[in-house]
């Protein structure tokens, strides 16, 4: 640990205890708050080589869960579109195998509901998985690279970096049609385009009779678009095929309305203004970013949202939800 770090953390935690950070809640904090989790384990430690900071073991789940009940007033998830009232949301993104059969259990045994933002392409098994999950997958299980997009090379330490730096070239190109680049990278390397089959519960996503099960159980779903590519970079049309059709096949499957709209990774790299217009015209009622400040119009349709790192510690779970953190940024 670093010493800015070690000073931050060290004042989190004196100003916890001394009731400080919760007389800046009182006064300043947020008192309205959308959390955003994405998979609970049943492992009592996760993998080093979690890319994307989205798993939480289900002990931490449960005590993210216990703390926001203790400090806070956590919403039935029904009350989303009730803007006035205080109090916190819970959101769950991309739809995988644990929300059912992991996450929504430990939400009964808090009596908490929470909002399932889920791809319908994705359930229907049309892709294996979401592209960069099943990147990072390919290069996982790779005994040899022998062929990776123009100017990216072999010279990156570990899975996750060689990952993110397919990332960052997709951005920069502004790819979408980011699903053929998978398979060209398949292709070329003679990898079979298929499901990764081990870790179900993290890899595979939920089943329709899964996702109207939670609808059934009290939990509201949400469109996470057809195949979460990164919508910005998509014609007028796409981003219209993207966002109605989405919310047109969970409605058929639940026979239920879908009001609410998740944008797949949410923040201004991905989400342009054209995009949360485009949310309104096709009907969403409300949508969800991930970032807390952004230069977008129509704040219905950019509600933000905030996500706990995987740890319990109430110090730091307090200056996350109160903001208070982020007074103390660190580089
Ligand atoms: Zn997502």
């Amino acid at each position: 640990m670093s010493f800015k770090h070690f000073v931050r953390d060290s004042w989190l935690t004196a100003s916890y205890y001394t009731g400080l950070s919760q007389l800046y809640q009182a006064l300043r904090g947020r008192k309205r708050g959308i959390v955003c989790y994405h998979n609970v384990l049943p492992i009592s430690t996760l993998p080093p080589f979690d890319t994307y900071n989205v798993d939480a073991t289900a002990a931490v789940f449960d005590k993210q869960l216990a703390f926001l009940k203790k400090h806070f007033r956590v919403l039935p998830i029904q009350e989303l579109d009730n803007s006035d009232k205080p109090g916190f949301f819970l959101t769950v993104d991309d739809g995988m195998r644990n929300n059912h059969e992991i996450l929504a259990p430990i939400l009964a045994q808090h009596d908490l509901t929470a909002l399932f933002a889920v791809c319908p392409a994705m359930i229907d098994g049309e892709l294996p998985h979401i592209w960069r999950d099943h990147l990072f997958l390919l290069f996982h299980q790779a005994n040899d690279i022998k062929w990776l997009p123009d100017g990216i090379t072999h010279s990156y330490t570990g899975v996750n970096a060689l990952t993110r730096a397919i990332k960052k070239y997709v951005y920069q190109h502004q790819i979408a049609d980011v699903y053929g680049l998978v398979r060209e990278i398949c292709e070329k390397n003679d990898w079979l385009y298929a499901p990764y089959t081990d870790d179900p519960l993290r890899y595979q996503f939920m089943d329709w009779d899964q996702v109207r099960d939670l609808h059934n159980l009290g939990h509201r779903i949400a469109a996470h678009t057809m195949t979460h590519r990164v919508l910005r970079f998509l014609s007028a049309d796409e981003k219209r095929y993207e966002l109605a059709e989405s919310k047109k096949q969970i409605e058929n499957q639940l026979n239920s309305a879908v009001d609410t709209l998740v944008y797949p990774y949410g923040s201004m790299a991905e989400i342009d203004q054209a995009t949360v217009n485009m949310a309104e015209e096709v009907g969403y009622q409300t949508a969800l970013m991930n970032v807390q400040q952004h230069s977008l119009q129509k704040p219905a349709f950019t509600h933000p949202r905030f996500a706990f790192p995987p740890i319990a510690d109430s110090p730091h779970l307090h200056g996350i939800v109160s903001g208070y953190k982020f007074l103390f940024r660190v580089a």
